[in-house]
């Protein structure tokens, strides 16, 4: 089998009004003359875009796609000047799921299937919700996660307290509750609302600081009474080795579309057992992380997807607060062509 095609375009979808519109979610897509096409999802915006167009075309054209760890490298080296971390590893992100998606296809078999594990295995879901938690969401998920907005700038410890009392106030005291400070806080921000919020059994805290912050991070480590998580905005299992070995981050979280494809997540999940992490992948409900998921995860926990991307079906439903994948090929999308026809 030969790669004839790269094609990548961002679809138009109704995304938040911030960079997840103008940086967002890119559509990948893999031809080969026997006649199958693989499709992934990556990320970038249109930048992303001209990097799967230019560098990563020239690099996969007339290659054997099934050779995906060969191919993976060679990505990565093509873009290694411009790239190593952001858009172009979010870029080759999209492509490697491409590949991983012909191999499943050619092969007639779910993805999850070929990394040993089985599509029977029921995952349990988080929702992440903005700002509240609403009573209808309640119930529909065995864990819940609050997203700390931007409008808490003043007394932010008191504002965070009383936004994740209401939190656990609605999900109820025994229901996994954590939050999400989206890299907005500092050390002595982090400390201050974590012994605040130690009566309230908050399962982690997600991205206090900057992701180039490790000083910070160790200082967490030795110092927060609740559980860091990060790395949904760390890049390739390079990029994950020092948070691993350091344990700067007690759950790590890497996004499967953004961290470098199926290929380095799983290499991110072997890091993290040898040293006894939790892997919880960022938007790992949705398909393309969701395998990984099955497959890999001894304690899996899968994070809501986002309902913007509505150009993409075949997610699995949601059931009681557990989702199972579908026995379809490769990753069981569905993928809209007519977007690619608008080249
Ligand atoms: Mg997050």
């Amino acid at each position: 089998m030969k790669i004839t095609d790269v094609r990548a375009v961002q679809p138009a979808c109704p995304s938040p009004p911030d960079w997840r519109t103008s940086m967002g979610q890119i559509l990948v897509a893999l031809d080969t003359d026997a006649g199958l096409t693989g499709h992934g999802v990556g990320g970038g915006g249109k930048a992303g875009v001209h990097v799967v167009r230019t560098v990563l075309r020239d690099t996969l054209l007339g290659r054997d796609p099934e050779r995906i760890g060969e191919l993976w490298e060679v990505m990565y080296a093509a873009t290694l000047a411009f790239g190593r971390k952001g858009l172009a590893v979010m870029a080759l992100s999209g492509a490697d799921l491409a590949l991983w998606d012909l191999r499943g296809k050619a092969e007639r078999r779910p993805v999850a299937e070929l990394l040993g594990g089985s599509v029977e295995r029921p995952i349990p879901t988080y929702h992440t919700a903005w700002d509240e938690i609403l009573p209808e969401c309640v119930g529909q998920y065995r864990a819940f996660k609050l997203h700390i907005g931007e409008g808490l700038a003043r007394d932010r410890v008191e504002a965070v307290a009383g936004a994740v009392e209401r939190a656990r106030a609605a999900v109820g005291r025994d229901c996994p509750l954590m939050i999400d400070a989206w890299m907005k806080w500092d050390v002595a921000t982090t400390l201050q609302i974590a012994w605040r919020l130690a009566p309230l059994k908050v399962g982690w805290i997600e991205e206090p600081l900057s992701p180039d912050d490790l000083a910070g991070y160790a200082d967490l480590r030795d110092q927060c009474p609740i559980p860091i998580a990060g790395g949904e905005h760390e890049f390739t299992s390079l990029g994950f080795a020092p948070l691993i070995a350091e344990r700067l981050h007690q759950i790590l979280q890497p996004d499967v579309c953004w961290c470098g494809g199926l290929t380095d997540l799983i290499s991110i999940y072997r890091l993290a057992r040898v040293a006894g992490l939790r892997v919880c992948p960022h938007r790992g409900a949705e398909v393309w992380g969701l395998h990984a998921l099955a497959a890999l995860d001894p304690d899996p926990l899968a994070e809501s997807g986002r309902p913007w991307m509505t150009w993409v079906t075949g997610q699995p439903p949601i059931h009681d607060g557990f989702i199972r994948l579908t026995g379809e090929p490769g990753f069981g999308a569905g993928i809209d062509e007519s977007c690619l026809q608008t080249l």
